[in-house]
């Protein structure tokens, strides 16, 4: 039996994930479980699995949750200090799918347990960087990608000397807008841009997806994860989002993963490491798919790879001003306050104000962090 926490258990990733554990519930415990505000789904997963601690990141939803597991035997806490207290009670393998920088700080907690982080929460990488990377490598933690990208680079990397690579080419599905015109595309409603062709996902990355900025989040996650250096990573449009990402040998072989549109496969890749585990997916029929198309990315209608791109190549805090930005933007698009291309303007606009000195510890990742959000939010001010 192993231990798992599962930090962000009520959203896409962290359902997909408690779905594999239901089918195989006699290999793991669960420790901790943790959401923002859903607290009643929360305290019914709880005492579902038996968890040790259900925490909710918003204490104003402690009250509920509290109720909801009265005589439950789980411990119910509230706060960002008590996600952070939860991850690092050290399960042997925490599934970090906490959306945004929010779930920076509980991830660290996990990683300095030196346990094994199945790492969906893009953001928080992004954001810290070589101060995650940095921590992974002190504290001898196993950092296992979940993103699907980088989970099939990771499987198409293993037992490979990096020096060896060419290129490793990430996929993108272009989201729901990959053939929409300009004009389309400036009229693009939330409703419209969370309705992805070829994931079920929660509402932030859906959007990152239409607006290409998850591709860029992705290309700096990537670069963290797989140091080749950023002139051997490239994005490269695949609509049918088989091919989950590939790796180029000098040789001239190319290795690629492919599979379904289904996160389980990858966090059951990450769960089962370096062994492998069933899961219910449909198994991959590609006489049936039939037909696998690629094409370059076009960054004058989606300049958000371009950007990203730009901030990875900067380094330091860009990649987090840039991420804070990003967060603030779809938060206000989703709420009907911005248009959809303003979502990437705003980020070029809040980058354009000046990048602080790079983060060298967590707290200064999140300062970084708060300030830009306090910048973003400024510009919206105004407008
Ligand atoms: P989601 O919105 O469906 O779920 C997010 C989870 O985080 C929920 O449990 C929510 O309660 C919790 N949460 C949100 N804000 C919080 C806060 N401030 N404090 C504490 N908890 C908070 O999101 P998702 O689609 O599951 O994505 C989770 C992460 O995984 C994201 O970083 C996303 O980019 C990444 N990811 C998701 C997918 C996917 O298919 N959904 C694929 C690849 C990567
Ligand atoms: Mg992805």
């Amino acid at each position: 039996m192993r231990t798992i926490s599962i930090l962000g258990a009520t959203g896409s990733v962290g359902a997909s994930t408690l779905d594999l554990i239901r089918r195989d519930r006699d290999k793991w415990r669960v420790v901790a479980l943790t959401a923002n505000r859903s607290a009643r789904e929360l305290a019914n997963l709880a005492r579902e699995f038996g968890a040790e601690v259900a925490v909710v990141g918003d204490e104003s939803c402690l009250a509920d949750l509290r109720e909801a597991l009265a005589g439950s035997g789980v411990e119910a806490a509230g706060g960002p200090d008590a996600l952070v207290e939860a991850a690092a009670r050290g399960a042997e393998m925490t599934v970090a799918a906490i959306v945004g920088c929010a779930g920076l700080a509980p991830t660290m907690a996990a990683i300095e347990k030196g346990g094994s982080i199945a790492l969906a929460n893009k953001e928080a990488l992004v954001s810290a960087g070589e101060v995650m990377t940095a921590a992974v490598e002190r504290h001898g933690a196993t950092l296992l990608p979940v993103d699907s990208e980088h989970n099939a680079i990771f499987q198409c990397l293993h037992g490979e000397d990096l020096n060896d690579v060419r290129w490793i080419t990430l996929t993108a599905s272009g989201g729901p807008f990959r053939d929409a015109s300009r004009a389309e595309i400036e009229a693009a409603t939330p409703a419209q841009a969370v309705a992805h062709p070829n994931w079920d996902m929660g509402a932030k990355i859906s959007v990152d997806s239409a607006t290409m900025m998850n591709k860029g989040l992705e290309f700096i996650e990537a670069h963290h994860l797989f140091p080749v250096g950023l002139d051997r990573l490239r994005i490269i449009v695949h609509p049918q989002s088989i091919v989950h990402s590939m790796v180029e040998y000098r040789d001239g072989s190319t290795l690629a993963q492919l599979g379904p549109s289904d996160m389980r496969v990858p966090i059951a890749s990450a769960l089962a490491w370096p062994g492998r585990m069933d899961t219910p997916c449909e198994p991959l029929d590609l006489a049936r798919i039939g037909t696998l198309t690629f094409r370059a990315p076009d960054e004058d209608l989606f300049p958000a790879t371009r950007v990203a791109r730009e901030c990875a190549s900067a380094g330091g805090a860009a990649p987090a001003v840039l991420n804070a930005a990003n967060e603030v933007a779809v938060a206000a698009f989703l709420a009907g306050k911005i248009a959809f291309t303003k979502i990437v303007a705003q980020c070029e606009d809040v980058l354009a104000k000046g990048i602080p000195a790079a983060p060298a510890s967590l707290e200064e990742v999140i300062a970084v962090d708060a300030e830009a959000r306090r910048k973003a939010q400024g510009l919206m001010a105004i407008v």
